[in-house]
C-alpha cells in the first residue's frame, strides 16, 4: 500500500500571525545593524533579537534611534553566558561582558538575554568541570539580571556543539539546572527547535519547563546538512515539526513570538535580505 502523504503541520497550534513573528538579526548576517532593521520593517516584521556584535558596531543610542524609526521591538539580546572558561581570568572576562550585555538589553527594552554555557577550551577534556561551572556562573549573574530587569534565558544547544558552544545539551538538563538553583525568578529557558527537536522526551520536558519558557527559536534541520552550526534550514525545508513544537510550548501558556534564527553561511547569508525575509514571512504562515 502506498504510504499516505502527511502534512507536516499539526492543527494544534493556530497559524502564526505576523505580529507574533520575530526574525533574529543574525538571520540577516549580510546586513549591518541599520540595514537589517529596515529590511524587517519593509516586510511588516515588528520584532527582532539583537546580535551583540552588530549592536556594538553602532552603539546603543544609534541602535535605539533605528529601532524607533522602524517601529521594531527587541525581544532579546544574543548571546551571553559563556561560563566555562578554563581560567579565572577568562571567566571574569565573560562576567564583565555579561554585565555589559544586560545593561545594553535593559536600555534596548529587551525582555531577555539568551544565555549559552560555552563549550570546552582547546585540548580541554574535563567536561565535568566545565558543566559544574554553569550553575556557578548563572548564580553569579542573577543579581545583575535582577538589577537590570532582564531575564536570563538559558539555551541548551545541540550535542554536536558540546565541544565548541554549549556543554548543556538537553532541555532536561536545563530544567535540572533551574531546579538545582531553586528556580529563581530571573532565570528562564530559551527553547530552540534546531537544538532540541531530537530530544526523546521533549514534550514532557516542555511541560516541565512551563512558565520558565522565555523564548522559542525556530529553524529547520536539513537532512544533508553541511555544517551543524552554520547550515540551519528555513522552516519547512527540513525535518523539524516546528508547528508541533510550538503547540507544545503554547500548551504551557506561552504566548510570545516564534523567533526565526537561521545561521546559514553558504545559503541564506548570501542572498539579498529582502528575499530572505519575504521567504520567512511566507513560510511562517505554513510551517510555524
Ligand atoms: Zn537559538
Amino acid at each position: 500500500m502506498k504510504p499516505q502523504a502527511t502534512d507536516k503541520a499539526s492543527p494544534a497550534a493556530g497559524v502564526l500571525t505576523i505580529d507574533r513573528l520575530c526574525i533574529h538579526q543574525v538571520t540577516l548576517m549580510q546586513c549591518n545593524f541599520q540595514q537589517s532593521i529596515e529590511c524587517l520593517a519593509r516586510h511588516g516584521v515588528t520584532k527582532t533579537a539583537v546580535w551583540k556584535d552588530k549592536l556594538d558596531d553602532v552603539g546603543v543610542s544609534a541602535a535605539l534611534r533605528i529601532l524607533n524609526d522602524c517601529d521594531v521591538e527587541v525581544v532579546s539580546i544574543i548571546a551571553g553566558g559563556f561560563f566555562t572558561g578554563a581560567t579565572a581570568a577568562e571567566r571574569a572576562k565573560a562576567y564583565d561582558r555579561n554585565r555589559e550585555m544586560l545593561d545594553q538589553a535593559h536600555r534596548l527594552g529587551a525582555k531577555s538575554m539568551v544565555t549559552i554555557t560555552g563549550g570546552l577550551a582547546a585540548h580541554d577534556s574535563d567536561l565535568q568541570t566545565a558543566r559544574s561551572r554553569v550553575p556557578e556562573g548563572l548564580a553569579a549573574l542573577l543579581p545583575l539580571a535582577e538589577q537590570s530587569g532582564v531575564q536570563l534565558a538559558l539555551e541548551p544547544l545541540h550535542p554536536m556543539v558540546c565541544g565548541s558552544r554549549s556543554v548543556l545539551s538537553t532541555l532536561r538538563e536545563a530544567n535540572d539546572v533551574l531546579d538545582a538553583l531553586g528556580s529563581p525568578a530571573e532565570l528562564g529557558i530559551a527553547i530552540d527547535s534546531y537544538a532540541l527537536w531530537w530530544e526523546p522526551d521533549l514534550q514532557s520536558e516542555i511541560e516541565r519547563a512551563g512558565p520558565r519558557i522565555e523564548n522559542l527559536h525556530v529553524s529547520d534541520w536539513l537532512l544533508q546538512t553541511s555544517d551543524t552550526r552554520l547550515d540551519r534550514g528555513m522552516p519547512g525545508d527540513g525535518q523539524i515539526n516546528n508547528r508541533e513544537i510550538r503547540s507544545w510550548v503554547e500548551a504551557t501558556g506561552f504566548n510570545g513570538p516564534a523567533e526565526v534564527e537561521i545561521f546559514s553561511a553558504e545559503k541564506w547569508w548570501k542572498k539579498p535580505p529582502d528575499e530572505v525575509v519575504a521567504k520567512i514571512v511566507e513560510t511562517s504562515a505554513q510551517h510555524l
